[in-house]
């Protein structure tokens, strides 16, 4: 890639890679402590947030998403390293993906532990972050969560521990990418929507499925309460008890979209049979299975660009 007269530019957001000794870091303080900064391209900071990731609401992710599409929008932007909180970090790479479908990369990072402690792994993830940008390698995935030496796409990362700095993983088919100081090597090219959509629309629930009742009196409450959209962490490979399939099947025939997905982190999904019949669709797409909060994201997009049911039907059919 031509990196001269190119710049990073680093969006942050806050999150525990902003905890510094006395208080919360800048975007210059978090800078200043990577681990290595490229030779030859400057890193222009800016503070978007200083936000725990918890404390999101969808006007951040609007927000956001508009900063990263006019900073990629700039001929001599070479692409944009975003710090967050992890704890929402997969809502937020899947939502400017979808908001911006990045033709430059957008590398999100963050931190397991705190930058004041020994042990931080934030200097090293942000070291990481900022090769990724400027790896001619990297340069067609769109939007990645880079963490702990690993690449993964928008569309497949989950956090799944809550302490460990191996926190982030690609379900069934691993990151996309690893990247050590001498190299950034991609192993796979990522799963992508390649659909784009203006706004993320609010009304739409996650319902996790439990023993008994459980999930389906949430369904009916999210229906009684005009929800457009939800999307359900059915039990295993998508099984769903019969009260749960027909409070989802009165939301659809009352309008919302339902898409149906596992509380189970990886394997594969299909939906019963009933709740084929029933109209409701697996949140399958680009032929991945999402996780709940990211399926949310997605529906949330889907339908705030205005798509209806069978628009969304043939969209995720056509792409999985
Ligand atoms: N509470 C933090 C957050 O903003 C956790 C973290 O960054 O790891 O998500």
């Amino acid at each position: 890639m031509d990196t001269e007269r190119g710049y990073i530019q680093l969006i942050a957001t806050g999150g525990t890679i902003s905890a510094g000794p006395d208080g919360p870091l800048r975007a210059a303080s978090i800078i200043k402590m990577a681990r290595r900064l490229p030779a030859d391209v400057p890193i222009r900071g800016e503070d978007l947030l200083t936000v725990p990731s918890s404390r999101f609401g969808v006007g951040d992710l609007h927000r956001l998403a508009e900063r990263v599409n006019e900073a990629v929008s700039d001929e001599s932007c070479l692409g944009v390293v975003v710090t967050h909180g992890t704890d929402s970090m997969e809502e937020s790479a899947i939502a400017v993906e979808l908001l911006g479908a990045p033709t430059k990369p957008v590398v999100f990072t963050g931190a397991m532990v705190p930058t004041r402690d020994a042990g931080a792994d934030g200097p090293m993830n942000v070291a990481d972050a900022l090769d990724c940008v400027l790896s001619e390698s990297a340069h067609k995935l769109g939007t990645v969560v880079v963490m702990n030496q690993r690449i993964h796409a928008a569309l497949d990362v989950r956090k799944l521990h809550t302490e460990n700095k191996d926190a982030f993983a690609s379900g069934d088919e691993g990151p996309i990418g690893l990247i050590s100081p001498e190299a950034v090597e991609i192993v796979r090219q990522p799963a992508r929507i390649g659909f784009r959509s203006s706004k993320l629309e609010e009304s739409v629930e996650l319902v996790t499925l439990t023993t008994g009742l459980g999930g389906a009196r949430l369904i009916e409450l999210a229906a009684q309460n005009g929800a457009r959209g939800i999307v359900i962490e059915a039990f295993g490979a998508g099984n769903m008890a019969e009260r749960a399939t027909k409070a989802a099947a009165c939301a659809m025939e009352e309008g919302a979209v339902v898409l149906v997905t596992s509380r189970v982190p990886t394997g594969d999904m299909e939906l019963d049979s009933q709740a084929a019949k029933a109209g409701l669709l697996p949140a399958i797409a680009a032929g991945r299975r999402l996780p709940g909060p990211s399926a949310r994201i997605l529906l949330m997009a889907l339908l705030g660009e205005g798509l209806d049911q069978e628009q969304i039907r043939t969209l995720l059919i056509q792409g999985s």
